[in-house]
């Protein structure tokens, strides 16, 4: 028997006046997934618990069967792991953003660009090495990612405050998380060499001259330890692959002990390499029991607020991730048992994620059970619930049935 986990990042949406208040879902071609709605179970699953924030981190964290109660420690641990970066237990791992400030008056603090501008990871490699040349003390270690995403490594304690995402404060005042900051002196201290050394760098001048967004300050968030997880092969006997063309999915693929299938040309946009990830599933599961396959498209549509590539999004997904995996695996005779879902809503009115439970279509390739005759959407997903009078299950619950025989 082979199981397989396919999530469309961000996929689900709210009911849209413009398709007749039907969501993206609901109105676009997907003939795959729609079948095996119909000859499958339907169900809702609570990916995001509550008190936590409907992030990609948590949300998949429990589409891998893990609590995020029990195991979700941050966000950077995970972006560090992607980065084969070793954490040890008594270091923190921060997510160290390479941003564009102003300081205007009265210690007013504006977050220009959460990502200078999508600055380069050649440029930014440069950055990091100074700020790790000039700046790094016995605790701080910078290492430096792709374009504006890097990690700092802090060895052993420090005061625990509030940190807060950038990409949350576009344009907008962040003068009080900046301060926190800046009440302790050796954040404040780090924080302050940062951005003289970025300040006068030939990277930024060159970009100052070019009328680009310089990086000239660093923000410093997602921290957390590395968490200790039983592996999926631990908890389940299952030898398993992860096919994502983002940073963060990989690292929870790591940690979950999973190997990781690194795509040519798999970019996380409606561009990527479909054809690479579905052969990519199809051929690692000759050897292996289990695969998870995440496509980010949908996601990144969302939150560019645009109904038409989340509509190519979803049909994408549909027709060149889950139509040619299940052909794949019907062609070789071969049983197996899927999961079709989303980790969260990304509603395109919105333009960010929702903690909403996600419809998951659980298809047995035997269809040993009555199926639910329903198309997929949130509002079947709903009904199906609302039928059988029953709650939406956790991430594990959903793991656990994909696993029963
Ligand atoms: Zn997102």
């Amino acid at each position: 028997m082979k199981y397989l986990i396919l999530v469309g990042d961000g996929l689900g949406d709210l009911p849209i006046a413009d398709l007749h208040d039907r969501t993206p879902l609901d109105f676009a071609e997907t003939p795959m997934l729609d079948a095996l709605c119909r000859n499958g179970r339907l169900f809702l699953t609570q990916t995001v618990p509550e008190g936590f924030s409907p992030g990609s981190d948590v949300a998949n964290l429990s589409l891998l069967g893990y609590r995020p109660e029990d195991y979700y420690t941050g966000r950077a641990p995970l972006e560090a792991a992607s980065m084969a970066i070793d954490l040890a237990e008594d270091e923190t791992a921060f997510r160290c953003n390479l941003v564009t400030l102003n300081h205007g008056v009265e210690n007013r603090v504006e977050m220009i660009d959460y990502s200078a501008g999508h600055i380069s990871s050649d440029e930014s490699r440069q950055l990091i090495e100074a700020l790790e040349k000039e700046c790094s003390t016995k605790r701080f270690h910078f290492k430096a990612g792709i374009s504006y995403r890097h990690i700092l490594l802090v060895k052993g304690d420090y005061p625990v405050m509030d940190t807060v995402p950038p990409h949350d404060f576009i344009e907008q005042e962040v003068t009080a998380p900046w301060l926190r900051y800046m009440q302790n002196p050796e954040w404040a201290q780090l924080l302050n060499k940062a951005s003289n050394v970025l300040a006068t760098h030939p990277v930024n001048l060159q970009r100052a001259e070019k009328g680009l967004n310089k990086a000239n300050a660093i923000w410093l968030w997602g921290e957390g330890k590395l968490p200790s997880m039983p592996s999926i092969s631990e908890r389940f006997g299952l030898r398993g692959s992860l096919i994502s063309a983002v940073d963060l999915l990989k690292g929870l693929g790591i940690v979950a002990g999973l190997e990781i299938l690194n795509i040519p040309d798999a970019t996380g946009y409606i561009d990527t390499n479909y054809r690479g990830k579905a052969d990519a599933a199809l051929k690692c599961l000759q050897t292996q029991d289990f695969v998870f396959v995440h496509v980010e498209a949908p996601d990144e549509a969302g939150h560019q607020g645009l109904l038409k590539d989340k509509l190519q999004a979803i049909e994408d997904f549909d027709a060149k991730i889950v139509t040619p995996i299940v052909s794949g695996l019907r062609s070789r005779g071969e049983e197996f048992r899927l999961i079709a879902t989303m980790d969260h809503y990304t509603p395109l009115s919105l333009r960010t994620h929702t903690s909403d439970p996600v419809p998951t279509i659980l298809y047995d390739s035997r269809e040993l059970e009555k199926g639910s005759g329903q198309n997929f959407s949130e509002k079947t997903g709903q009904q199906t619930m609302n039928t059988l009078n029953k709650t939406p299950s956790d991430g594990e619950t959903m793991l656990k049935q994909l696993l029963q025989q």
